[in-house]
C-alpha cells in the first residue's frame, strides 16, 4: 500500500507500519466539539492520543487504511501540509494570562492564517508571546515575536531547539501590532527568496552575518510599511 497522506510513518514494530496523523489546531485552542471529534477518531481507529509540542493532539498508532478515513471523519485540515515549510505557529495565551504585557493573541493568530502551510527552504516555527517569559520557547523558534513592557513588540530570528540549539537574535525592537506583523513577513520573505533550500533561518544569519541580514531585512520592513500606510511607520507610540 502506498504511504498514507498527510501521515507521518512511525517507529516499525515487528514490521508493521503504522502512521500519526495530527490535525490543524490553530495556537492550541480547539472547541470542545473537536476535542470530542478527535477522541471519538482515535477511539474508531484504536488510536494513541498525544499532546504534542507544537500544541496539537497527535492520533498515532494508525493503520495505513484507516489514515484517509481517520481524516474524513475529523473534517479537520492537517496540521503540517509539507515538510518544507511553515510548521506552525505556537502562541502563548496571552489575553488569558495575568503577566502579559501586550496582548499578543490577536497578532499570533493572524500570523498563523496568513503562514499556514506556506514553503520555506526548511521546516521553520514561529512564536508568539505576551511577555519576556517568552512561554512556548519563543526564544528557540526560528521567527519569533514577544511582547514586553518597555520595547513593544521584540521581534527575534534564527532560533533552534533541535539538533544544533541555537538561540534567536534581536531583530528589531519597539514595534507596534501591525509593525510586528510586518516584520515577520520581511524576514520571511528575505529567507523564504534567498536562502538554498534545506538552510535554517538560523544557519542563513550565520553566513550572512547578523548585521547584513538585519539591514536587509530592515530595507523589505520599510518597504512594506510604506506600501501599507502602516501607522507610526510600525513603531509602538509610546516608544517613538
Ligand atoms: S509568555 Fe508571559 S503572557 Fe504569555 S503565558 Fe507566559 S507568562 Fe503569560
Amino acid at each position: 500500500m502506498e504511504k498514507p497522506k498527510f501521515a507521518v510513518l512511525q517507529r516499525i514494530i515487528n514490521g508493521e507500519r503504522t502512521y500519526g496523523i495530527t490535525p490543524r489546531i490553530a495556537g492550541g485552542f480547539i472547541s470542545p466539539d473537536n476535542l470530542i471529534k478527535i477522541g471519538q477518531v482515535a477511539k474508531k481507529y484504536k488510536g494513541v492520543l498525544k499532546i504534542t509540542s507544537g500544541q496539537r493532539i497527535a492520533i498515532l498508532r494508525l493503520k495505513a487504511e484507516d489514515v484517509e478515513k481517520a481524516w474524513t471523519d475529523l473534517g479537520m485540515e492537517p496540521g503540517v501540509l509539507s515538510t518544507y515549510s511553515v510548521k506552525n505557529v505556537e502562541m502563548c495565551p496571552a489575553t488569558f494570562c495575568k503577566r502579559m504585557k501586550l496582548d499578543s493573541l490577536k497578532l499570533g493568530m493572524k500570523l498563523e492564517k496568513r503562514y499556514y502551510g506556506q514553503s520555506a527552504p526548511n521546516r521553520t516555527k514561529i512564536g508568539v508571546s505576551g511577555c519576556r517569559n517568552a512561554c512556548g520557547s519563543v526564544n528557540a523558534k526560528d521567527i519569533g515575536v514577544i511582547g514586553t513592557f518597555d520595547k513593544g513588540f521584540v521581534i527575534k530570528a534564527g532560533g533552534s531547539a533541535g539538533f544544533h540549539p541555537r538561540l534567536a537574535d534581536v531583530i528589531a525592537e519597539n514595534l507596534n501590532e501591525d509593525g510586528a506583523y510586518y516584520m515577520v513577513e520581511a524576514i520571511y520573505d528575505y529567507y523564504n527568496d534567498k536562502a538554498e533550500m534545506g538552510l535554517k533561518l538560523g544557519d542563513f544569519i550565520d553566513q550572512l552575518g547578523l548585521s547584513q541580514f538585519i539591514e536587509d531585512v530592515n530595507e523589505i520592513f520599510k518597504k512594506k510599511i510604506k506600501e501599507h500606510s502602516v501607522d507610526n511607520d510600525g513603531i509602538l507610540e509610546e516608544n517613538q
